[in-house]
């Protein structure tokens, strides 16, 4: 009699076939890869490709990290923190909620609201991180077309299906920069089914001009619904340390809060962030120079006869135009690799003919265009 040898064992065909279908997170290429792949020289090399802030972090938030170090061995507790941006936002700490940067906060929505047979609604081009909480839960993600690269809220409240649970907007979006006006935001809210959660990602709101702002904590007391997240990665320099937060009712906080690991802002992180909160002067140089480097950018776009979609936040993407019908983004791409300078394609973004290009110090972002303006004359 002989014997049929069993299956070879496989862990990892028992996972869950939604997280085995999950495309992986591309992050920006790190400066060392580039370093070590090319042979060039790390001081040399230019990243404009994760939206950091050029300017480092804030000289009072480093302070507060050099103060702390005494204090590693202890476990965190988040309670300074959320007491600050309580006083500073003028929210109860009720409604706020800590997050391993705002992606752990996307992701605990997704842990508290998403199960397989339900759906979360985003937008074409919107921040991958809404898929990824999305499929990680089991849950299908509804994608709806994008109107001028940005968020079409009509089509978006039309695609909400009876098992929706989340619908994701960002504002500024991320990797277009489209923004949507207060007014959209709220009449949105207002259209929405009280028993889906709306998240409103404003991971940039630091950025906007005065002319561009909305008040969007306010709608709070009006929608349960309503989880507002942002982060100190961004405006704050802090995005090595991660920490971000929601403001949400107290009970969608108190969801957050049974799926949120115990620990999961560390104490160097929430020292700089109580730190970096207050330091306006720092956050004002942030956004000038800001301001000046995206007009740097789309000037120079503008000579080189290039398109690009109009941002609000701290990158620009712009488009690479076709050479006889063929796309040449990730040509060019790969040319500012060898000249040291990284950007990000955005083809996995559905944009394949764009790249997104953080706005850097004024030398990096020339490093840039000296770079661009030669491979789009080589490819
Ligand atoms: C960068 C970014 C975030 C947050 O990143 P964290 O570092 O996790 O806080 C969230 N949403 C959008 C749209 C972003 O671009």
């Amino acid at each position: 009699m002989s014997t049929v040898p069993p299956p070879p064992a496989d862990p990892c065909e028992r996972a869950p076939a939604y997280v085995r279908g999950i495309a992986p997170y591309q992050p920006g290429k790190p400066i060392s890869e580039l370093a070590r792949e090319m042979g060039l020289d790390e001081a040399r090399i230019v990243k404009l490709a994760s939206n950091e802030n050029p300017l480092g972090l804030s000289p009072r938030a480093r302070a507060a990290i050099e103060a702390a170090l005494p204090e590693l061995a202890r476990y965190p507790d988040g309670f300074d923190l959320a007491k600050a941006l309580s006083g500073k936002l003028g929210i109860p700490m009720d409604h706020i909620v800590l997050g391993n940067g705002s992606n752990d906060v996307l992701e605990l929505v997704g842990g508290a609201f998403l199960a397989p047979g339900c759906s979360a609604v985003y937008s074409q081009h919107a921040f991958a991180v809404y898929p990824l909480a999305t499929q990680a839960r089991g849950a299908r993600g509804i994608v709806v077309p994008a109107r001028q690269h940005g968020h079409d809220l009509a089509a978006m409240r039309a695609a909400i299906a009876p098992e929706t649970r989340v619908v994701f907007v960002a504002n500024p979006n991320n990797p277009t920069g489209t923004l949507l006006t207060g007014g959209e935001l709220e009449a949105f809210l207002r259209a929405v089914p009280g028993d889906v959660v709306v998240v409103l990602d404003e991971a940039y709101n630091e950025y906007l001009p005065a002319a561009a702002r909305y008040d969007s904590l306010q709608w709070l007391a009006r929608h349960r619904n309503l989880v507002i997240t942002r982060t100190f990665s961004k405006a704050y320099g802090l995005a090595g340390l991660r920490v971000g937060y929601a403001l949400c009712d107290p009970s969608v906080a108190d969801l957050l809060n049974r799926v949120r690991q115990p620990f999961n802002v560390n104490n160097l992180a929430l020292v700089a962030a109580i730190a970096a909160l207050d330091d306006e002067p720092f956050l004002r140089a942030s956004r000038e120079l800001n301001q000046a480097g995206m007009a740097q950018l789309t000037a120079a776009f503008a000579r080189l006869g290039l398109a690009w979609i109009p941002s609000f936040a701290n990158f620009v993407t712009v488009e690479i135009p076709r050479r006889d019908g063929a796309s040449r983004a990730g040509a060019v791409y790969q040319r500012l690799l060898r000249a040291g300078v990284i950007v990000r394609p955005v083809a996995g973004y559905a944009l394949p003919d764009h790249l997104r290009v953080t706005i850097g110090l004024p030398e990096e972002n020339e490093r840039f265009l000296a770079a661009l303006a030669a491979a789009l004359g080589a490819s």
